[in-house]
Parts: structure tokens; sequence; C-alpha cells
């Protein structure tokens, strides 16, 4: 997800929000919208208090000068006039900087709703004023809103690239660079010459960045790459992936949508690649 260039995250929420503020409200894992199944749309203020909804009201900044703000629901309240769908299901159907608004509100909702109380002493957190944290009044101990890198690298062998197709994919046809989490004490550059290795059993080297996106499922914050093939033959481990190939830029299979980093990441590549 890309932030809107017209957005501003200031965070804190205006005195009274006018009609027009935008509402991305969860309840549990769903965000809430408005109108039909077939036209959903992010309600508005005044909708939101039309229905007569609740919940814990958290700012999130303003869109072109109109203030923005997150919503926790209880998992199953959903305010009359509404329904809550999954985001990933919104996509295309929703403006981008609606699903771009929602990303970031989700992680905020979820953050929420997974700080209550401390994690070292279960004390009620308390918000901390001038940032987005919680403090335990106990103990002092404070949470932020997590993030959790991840690293995509697109290894290129001269004028081919690596595509490979991972067991998590629900789309069986298609395929994508290869990914994966950070571990802790890992850079991210240690990362992908390890995920490369794990998963496909290869060496690489010449990494170079190419982008990162925040995607909300539920807080990664995806670093891409490419990187050079440096040695070795495919070897697959079996769990994670099962097919990976080199591909020529001129005939790709199918790819992820281009609402994603990895679809933008492999067609400058392939772009780079059939230039060269
Ligand atoms: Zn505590």
């Amino acid at each position: 997800m890309n932030t809107p260039p017209d957005f501003d995250p200031a965070r804190a929420l205006p005195g009274a929000l006018p009609d027009d503020a935008r509402v991305y409200a969860y309840a549990g894992s769903r965000i809430v919208v408005a109108g039909s199944e077939d036209a959903p749309r992010i309600p508005t203020w005044r909708e939101w208090k039309a229905a007569g909804a609740d919940g814990a009201v958290h700012g999130l900044g303003a869109l072109g000068g109109t203030p923005c703000v997150a919503v926790t629901l209880r998992d199953d309240e959903v305010p009359a006039g509404m329904h809550a769908s999954g985001l990933r299901a919104l996509f295309f159907r929703i403006p981008d900087v609606d699903v771009s608004l929602a990303g970031r509100a989700s992680q905020v909702v979820e953050w929420d709703r997974t700080h209550r109380y401390c994690g070292r002493c279960g004390t009620p957190m308390l918000d901390q004023p001038g940032e987005r944290s919680r403090k335990c009044p106990a103990c002092g101990f404070t949470a932020w809103p997590r993030v959790s890198p991840a690293m995509m690298a697109l290894v290129t062998r001269g004028r081919e690239l690596l595509l490979a197709r991972s067991r998590r994919f629900a789309n069986t046809s298609m395929y994508s660079a290869l990914a994966g989490f950070v571990e802790a004490g890992e850079t991210v550059e240690d990362c992908v010459v390890r995920e490369v290795r794990e998963e496909v059993g290869l060496e690489v080297g010449a990494l170079r960045y190419f982008g990162s996106q925040s995607w909300p499922f539920p807080h990664s914050l995806m670093i891409a790459f490419t990187a050079e093939y440096a040695g070795g033959d495919i070897r697959l481990d079996d769990d994670e992936i099962v097919d990976a190939q080199w591909f020529a830029p001129d005939a790709l299979p199918p790819m992820p949508p281009s609402v994603s980093i990895a679809r933008r990441l492999i067609e400058a590549t392939a772009a780079r690649l059939r230039a060269a």
C-alpha cells in the first residue's frame, strides 16, 4: 500500500470531527463499510453517528485536509445498515486511497486490540500523549504499534529472472519473487541471502534496493530488492516452495496483482532486462 500524496499523518484528533471525516472502522479483523454489497464505500462521520455506531476512535491523519479516523469495534459489532468485509476483498472495489488508509487503520486497530494490558505484568495500559504508544502505569513497559519487516528478492541471472510458486499462494498458477520475514538480529541484506539460500539453494550478491510497501496482513513492511545469481543449482525447500524456474522477460508466468510491490518489482526488472 502506498501512502496517498495528499495524506498528512498527523495523529491528533480534532476537537470535534466534521461530518465528512472518513471512518475506517474494524469489527475484529473485518472493515465496516457503508453502501451496498455491490458498491461498498467508506462511511463518513455523519453516517457513522446516524447509524448510532460507537467504538474507540483513533486519529489517523487527514486526506486533503479531511480528518480520517480508525475505529475499534467488538468482533461482532456491525452498525445498522452497514456490513463488514475482509480488506483484501475490497481491493479494486473501493478507491486506492481508501485501501491504503484502511490498511493503516487496520494496523492501528490491531495494536489497540492486542495492547490493552501490559505484556509484562498485566496491568491495563494508558495512552501516551504526543505519540502512538501505551505505557504501563505499574512497571513502565511501553508498547508501540508493531511493524514486522519482511524482504522480497527477485534474483536475476543474465537476462533471466527467477520466480517461484509458494505453497501459501491461493492461486496455484501464480509465480512471484521470493519473500520471507527478517529474523531477530538479522539485517535485511542477511535475510535476502539466507532466504534465497533456504528456499531455492542459490547464492546471490549485488543486492539492489527497489522499494518498500506496507502490507497490513497483519503488520508487515515488505522491503524489495533485486539480487544477482552468484552460484548453485535450484534446490527447492519443499515445505515452502512448490516450483521455481528461470524465466525470460518476455515469457513470464501469471503474476501477483498490480496492487502488490511484487508485481512492480517483477515488471520493472523484466523491462530492464529486455532493454539490456
Ligand atoms: Zn506492566
